[in-house]
């Protein structure tokens, strides 16, 4: 058989997919129940009004607008005005298969083969993927030890590797940190004075906990011609399946994204943007919606201090999105026995095995989120699997030994 491209064999596969038969194949062999936390989406599905709108969306079966249906563009130049306070016409907003559809092929917009793009860390585990898919060169911005931006190593690195696009999701997927002002206004600062792109990844901006607000790079003065936004329906609905995204930014990255869209996908399905018109209309959509943030900002508070309780585990307290990121690095060298064999722990991918056949509990390690000394568990669950789980960890955990 000829070779398939080096490209292709270089990718990493999607953590989260690979761990999903890991979990099912463990549940068969020892007739676990295992507590999966592992979900990036919400347990909740749409409402009701908006099932039925995807039913009734059936009837467009031709191909649509490669750049989207100009109702839903209309919509979400309204909803872009009224959640970060910027004015985007449906022009300069095009929908796409997905938020990660929309990075694909920004990507290709924005680099040339080797341009740097800066990801900060942690970040979502594809971004560095979808860079290299465009031929580019991931670089990896450290945080501080609060798993905020530090923009002292932000500053210096876009200048000595000459980054072209900055990319981060704030609320952040995995930390939950949300981005201050004065963060975003540095940031802001920095991106303009170096004539770069940022792309801000705003798809949980929903998801902001403590009554606080999400701010928007966008809406910091002149980052017009800089700043691009992605966001879309799936989170905040409950239709991460619909595969619906959206981008905003200036015409021309708009006009480019289009063209190629027209070549890579025709567009996002009809029925789904149909669909995702009536959630963003729907008052119960928006009602389900917010009660359901709600929700995983008390799982927050019951697990993120339970899991603070644990001898040699801490978290900071995610501020958005759905997802606690505990540092568990101080219980590397540590052992358990299982099956009759004795394992130690000194990754990220040990520790995550080690819940899985202790406490039968399954988060994602850090290691593809950029941090080998932590783990990921997802908050978009029952109150009772977030009791569960922390009453699993803490028996399995006690347990180890050196
Ligand atoms: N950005 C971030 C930060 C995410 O966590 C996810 C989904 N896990 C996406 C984008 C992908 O969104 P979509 O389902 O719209 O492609």
């Amino acid at each position: 058989m000829p070779a398939i491209s080096k490209l292709a064999t270089e990718i990493t596969p999607s953590a989260t997919l690979s761990l999903k038969e890991d979990v099912s194949s463990l549940e068969k062999e020892y007739d676990f129940k295992i507590i999966n936390l592992t979900a990036g989406q919400p347990d909740e599905g749409p409402t009701e009004d908006v099932r039925e709108a995807l039913l009734e969306g059936g009837k467009l079966h031709t191909y649509g607008a490669v750049q989207g249906d100009p109702g839903l563009r209309e919509i979400l130049s309204t909803v872009i005005d009224k959640e970060i306070g910027v004015q985007y016409t449906p022009k300069d907003i095009a929908i796409t298969v997905g938020v990660k559809g929309g990075i694909d092929i920004l990507m290709r917009v924005l680099l040339d083969p080797g341009d740097n793009v800066g990801i900060i860390t942690p970040y979502w585990v594809t971004y560095p993927e979808s860079v290299k898919l465009a031929y580019g060169i991931p670089c990896f911005l450290k945080s501080d030890e609060n798993l905020r931006p530090d923009l002292s190593i932000l500053r210096k690195e876009v200048k000595d590797k000459n980054i072209k696009v900055l990319l981060y999701s704030s609320p952040s997927n995995p930390s939950g940190v949300v981005y201050t002002a004065d963060e975003l206004e540095e940031i802001a600062r920095i991106v303009k004075e170096r004539d770069m792109w940022v792309i801000s990844d705003e798809i949980y901006s929903r998801f902001v906990f403590d009554g606080k607000n999400h701010r928007s790079i966008l809406s910091f003065g002149d980052m017009r011609d800089h700043a691009i936004l992605v966001d879309g329906p799936s989170k905040r609905f409950g239709i991460p399946g619909w595969r619906v995204g959206c981008v905003a930014g200036p015409r021309e990255v708009i006009s480019a994204l289009t063209k190629l869209q027209g070549h890579v996908n025709s567009g996002a399905s009809r029925p789904d943007q149909y669909a995702a018109c009536v959630a963003y209309a729907s008052e119960k959509a928006c009602e389900a919606s917010n009660n359901m943030i709600q929700r995983y900002g008390e799982n927050r508070n019951i697990f993120v201090k339970g899991l603070n309780e644990i001898e040699g585990i801490s978290c900071i307290k995610p501020e958005g999105a759905f997802y606690a990121f505990p540092c568990i690095d101080r219980l590397f060298g540590y052992k358990y026995k299982f099956s009759d064999k004795e394992y130690t722990i000194s990754s990220s991918v040990d520790f995550r095995n080690f819940l899985l056949r202790k406490a039968q509990v399954a988060g994602v390690e850090g290691a593809p989120f950029g941090m080998d000394g932590n783990i990921r568990f997802s908050l978009a669950t029952q109150e009772e699997n977030i009791t569960c789980a922390l009453d699993s960890i803490r028996g399995a955990v006690k347990e180890l030994y050196l």
